[in-house]
């Protein structure tokens, strides 16, 4: 596969396409911008990479002169690519085929490689999402060059050192370790979604897109797309307005049900702290928290759930807290907009009535427009 925006398919310095040639640091040839790969499914965008390329224009910011550009793969994804332009994007190379249409690792990656060759980003951001993580592991093998992966906080120092500050937990997640790639280009990383903010799109933003000259020999690629199964009842805590979510405090699976009668009454999913996932009591793809996802909604409900920092740090970005829990000091009650000192098996019930007939905080919080 070829993939080239410039009339010559070879890379400007002279490298071969395959990439064989070194992807060092010494400044010898100029590595220069923030480069994110906006995930899409369906032409449906997923919403972390809207975040990065918030996260690229605050550490862009920093780096007088230094270019976001958007890497958008698919098949008719042009509005895409568009609104990578109203999310922050000042350049998106578009890479617009029907090879393209699900996502494969080996012409993904032959793509994002090309791109990497050819515009040489000194940073390069994906979203630690499943296909995120194949993606960025495949072409940091390829470049060769350093990839730390699920960052939860990500920042770059200014001139001359230019250097991305990838942080992510470390050692069973007791330390918070940042890492630095000082002899490789182009700095690779994957954070997960939820930690940062995007800008609030702006569809006069100017920006400029680039066709991508996409050509794919289908008998070089490994994998066959023979079916697509959807899964029904994946929860997208990272992408949902509201959660309501329950701990230890439920004393048992069953205070989920209940729980999920007040997520579906306020159209939103249920999430989870680690002792009620550890119990058994729903999936781990419930948690939140620092193993688990870091979410943003509109409306977040605790229900006994005590508030620990390792909690906290999962969904402290919530525009609206609501926390119920019977012991007053609880720490997720002063983390709390709305603090409710009761038995959530008594609160909850008249929540759930409030909500079913469309009135309350819960409704007018899930409600109103804010920052999402
Ligand atoms: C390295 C590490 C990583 C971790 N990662 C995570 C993580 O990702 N996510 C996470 O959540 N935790 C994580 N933890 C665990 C964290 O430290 C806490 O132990 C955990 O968050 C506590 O869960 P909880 O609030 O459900 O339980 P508890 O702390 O036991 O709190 C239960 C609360 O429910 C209240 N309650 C009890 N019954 C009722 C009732 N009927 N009505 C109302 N309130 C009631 C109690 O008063 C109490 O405040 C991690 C810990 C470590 C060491």
């Amino acid at each position: 596969m070829t993939a080239d925006s410039r009339p010559h398919p070879t890379p400007p310095d002279g490298r071969p396409a395959d990439g064989t040639a070194s992807s060092d640091a010494s400044g010898a040839e100029r590595w220069e911008g923030i480069l994110v790969v906006v995930e899409q499914h369906d032409g449906e965008p997923r919403p972390v990479s809207w975040q990065l390329l918030g996260q690229a224009r605050r550490m862009a910011a920093r780096l007088p002169g230094c270019p976001v550009m958007a890497l958008v793969m698919g098949h008719q994804v042009r509005h895409v690519a568009q609104q990578a332009i109203a999310y922050g994007a000042d350049v998106v190379l578009l890479a617009d085929h029907p090879a393209l249409g699900v996502y494969r690792t080996q012409p993904y990656s032959d793509v994002t490689l090309h791109v990497i060759r050819t515009h040489r980003p000194e940073i390069v951001l994906i979203g630690a999402t499943y296909t995120g993580r194949d993606l960025a592991g495949a072409i940091a093998t390829r470049v060769p060059t350093g990839l730390t992966a699920d960052c939860t906080m990500l920042d770059v120092e200014p001139p001359p050192s230019r250097l991305l500050q990838a942080s992510r937990p470390a050692f069973s997640e007791k330390l918070m370790a940042t890492i630095l790639c000082k002899r490789h280009r182009p700095q690779m990383a994957t954070a997960r979604p939820g930690v940062f903010e995007a800008l609030e799109p702006d569809p006069s933003r100017p920006g400029e897109i680039r066709e991508l000259a996409v050509t794919l020999d289908e008998s070089r690629v490994a994998a066959r797309v023979v079916r697509i199964e959807r899964q029904t009842r994946t929860v997208r805590l990272d992408e949902a307005r509201v959660i309501v979510a329950g701990g230890r405090g439920l004393g048992g699976p069953h205070g989920f049900r209940l729980l999920g009668e007040l997520a579906e009454a306020l159209g939103g999913v249920v999430g989870a702290s680690r002792p009620a996932v550890e119990a058994g009591w729903i999936g781990h793809e419930h948690q939140i928290g620092q193993t688990g996802q870091t979410v943003r909604p509109k409306l977040y409900v605790a229900c006994g759930i005590s508030g620990a920092v390792q909690h906290l740090v999962g969904m402290s970005g919530s525009e609206v807290i609501v926390a119920i829990d019977k012991d007053p000091q609880a720490p997720i009650l002063q983390a709390a907009d709305v603090a409710i000192v009761g038995d959530l098996y008594e609160v909850v019930p008249a929540l759930i009535q409030e909500a079913r007939a469309g009135r309350g905080t819960l409704v007018a919080a899930a409600k109103e427009d804010g920052r999402r």
